[in-house]
């Protein structure tokens, strides 16, 4: 399996050459050159695996140049039930008649980006060692892709992480599940700001070419491949959970943000998974949303974005989205880079009218948004029809998904965190607390380390450097 850059400018990689990257170097997001397609009869012959039995036979297609043995062992170290809670690691469970739950919350910081960011962890440590190589790891966090990366990043040898986050902008559970890690690897950096300061230094960081290379400054965002390919599993592992004939066809629906998560179910279906529709769940940052009814895609300025109740969505505009565009135009990387060139210069772009358009309506896409009122509605809903408790995230996939549910096809909704993470809109749709998973019930009492900053890039420059080895 060789991987391309979505812009055209980088020569075919391996999956071992893209892991540790960012962006390609010519701008783009890297893609594998085909989709791997399954045999006959492998889907069915999948039904007996275990989860990482599962992630094996899937990630080994994306990941060849690595000797399956390694590969075996990481995704055997990585799903367990010490860290994932069951040993389904991704449990389905019933919520109505043909709508399911499907459980993606059970890591360490109770989110699904858990999922594919513990096996990253793991990746990386891997790819060190094997080149005696060292890692510094910056990044700006809203909240959860931050804590997501430092439990998945703890003590690994020859990498160091540098988290970066609004000084006293999170809920006090994320901020407590940050800043409470005693990891000596993990450097929690408080910027007296808001989410974009700490965005904006990231990327002043990452555009000093001599810095970054000098102290192996690395990422990782939500555009890292190996994090799209981890996530591919979990749709093949509830479709085979939740059907029962090997041409079922189901519906996903996928709150949404940065195209992560969708992203890996869209590459799921083009491998030959039976997805009749991807339901695409946006809050009221609705570009998304926008983009899949009339074929405008247009980014929103920062100070445009919503602080909403569920903030994990509140995005500008969609990293990964450059991968699908790619497929829809037809895999030209020039016509990549004019739409992307006019997203610069212009804010927007239109496809509609376009064959581009023609294709993405064949994709299975479908699209709708929610605001505060639909999510307090729906939290008590699922409490009040099925006795659960989802999150403000979750509410808005199943809101939207309930929408486009169709007689005869299972639809199953993405549970991406743990109400446990977002207490007060809880309290506020349901009266009372929603409850903790062992071992979070103190975790605002436990000591916490971290340092508080100005924004100021030379100043944090130089707290990277006294920090590193
Ligand atoms: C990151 C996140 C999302 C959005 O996922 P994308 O892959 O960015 O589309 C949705 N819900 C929660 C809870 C998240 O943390």
């Amino acid at each position: 399996m060789r991987y391309l850059s979505t812009r055209g400018g980088m020569p075919p990689a391996t999956f071992s050459e893209i892991l540790l990257g960012g962006l390609a170097p010519d701008g783009g997001l890297t893609i594998p050159e085909h989709y791997p397609t399954l045999a006959p009869g492998e889907l069915a012959s999948w039904r007996s695996l275990s989860y990482p039995e599962l992630a094996f036979a899937i990630l080994h297609k994306f990941a060849d140049d690595l000797p399956a043995a390694d590969l075996r062992a990481l995704v055997d170290r990585t799903y367990t039930a010490e860290h994932f809670l069951t040993t389904a690691i991704t449990p389905t469970v019933n919520l109505l008649d043909e709508v399911w739950l499907l459980r993606l919350s059970n890591g360490p910081t109770l989110a699904f980006k858990d999922i594919a960011m513990q096996l990253l962890g793991n990746l990386f440590e891997y790819a060190l060692l094997k080149t005696g190589g060292h890692l510094n790891i910056l990044g700006a966090t809203s909240g959860d892709t931050g804590s997501s990366a430092e439990y998945a990043m703890r003590g690994k040898h020859g990498i160091q992480v540098f988290m970066l986050s609004p000084y006293q902008k999170m809920s006090r559970f994320q901020t407590a599940q940050m800043f409470s890690l005693p990891d000596p690897n993990i450097f929690n950096i408080a910027v007296r700001g808001v989410f974009d300061d700490c965005q904006d230094i990231v990327k002043a960081v990452s555009n000093d070419a001599q810095f970054k290379a000098r102290h192996a400054i690395g990422t990782v965002n939500s555009i890292n491949w190996a994090r799209v390919a981890a996530q591919i599993v979990y749709y093949f592992k509830a479709w085979l959970t939740v059907t029962t004939r090997d041409d079922q066809e189901v519906s996903f629906a996928v709150p949404s943000g940065n195209f992560g998560n969708i992203c890996a179910g869209y590459i799921a279906k083009r491998m030959g998974l039976p997805v009749r529709r991807l339901i695409l769940a946006t809050n009221e940052n609705n570009v998304l949303d926008e983009f899949f009814r009339t074929g405008v895609y247009r980014v929103r300025q920062t100070d445009q974005v919503a602080h909403t109740s569920s903030p994990s969505m509140d995005i500008s505009k969609a990293s990964n989205f450059e991968r699908f565009i790619f497929d829809a135009v037809g895999r030209d990387p020039a016509a990549v880079r004019r739409l992307w060139q006019q997203l610069d210069t212009q804010g927007f772009f239109d496809l509609s009218g376009t064959d581009a358009a023609r294709t993405i309506a064949q994709s299975g896409f479908v699209s709708g948004s929610s605001n505060h009122a639909d999510r307090m509605s729906m939290i008590r809903w699922v409490h009040r029809e099925c006795g659960t408790v989802i999150d403000t995230h979750t509410a808005d996939g199943i809101k939207v998904g309930l929408e486009y549910r169709e007689k005869g096809v299972p639809l199953i909704c993405l549970e991406t965190a743990l109400p446990a993470k977002f207490e007060d809109s809880i309290v506020e749709a349901l009266g009372h607390p929603p409850e903790r998973p062992a071992g979070y019930e103190n975790i605002e009492k436990l000591p916490q380390r971290f340092e508080v900053m100005d924004v100021n890039t030379d100043q944090i420059k130089d707290y990277i450097v006294q920090h590193t080895s």
